[in-house]
């Protein structure tokens, strides 16, 4: 799978200069795409702009999700056993 999917409590910033989604704005990045110090980089175009907080949203949502996937699934294994418990007295 090569989709960007998103890591529980990561925090992202984007690149001012490309736009480029990263961890952290590094001067690893600045250097090899940009040929600008992160310094310069930030001197030039501004600090990178921190993107967690949708990120955060969309993973409280896909957790919520999860949750109610796995109550639903308790739910159904609660009944099995319960179903099974009682045929086993009626036998
Ligand atoms: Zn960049």
């Amino acid at each position: 799978m090569n989709s960007k999917k998103v890591k529980e409590g990561i925090s992202l910033f984007q690149c001012p200069l490309c736009g480029e989604l990263l961890e952290a704005l590094t001067n690893v990045h600045c250097v090899t795409k940009h040929q600008l110090s992160k310094r310069e980089l930030i001197a030039r175009h501004g600090s990178a702009k921190y993107v967690a907080p949708r990120i955060t949203r969309e993973v409280q949502e896909w957790i919520r999700d999860a949750q109610i996937i796995s109550k639903a699934d308790f739910e159904v294994a609660q009944a099995a056993a319960r179903n099974q418990f009682t045929r086993g007295i009626a036998r």
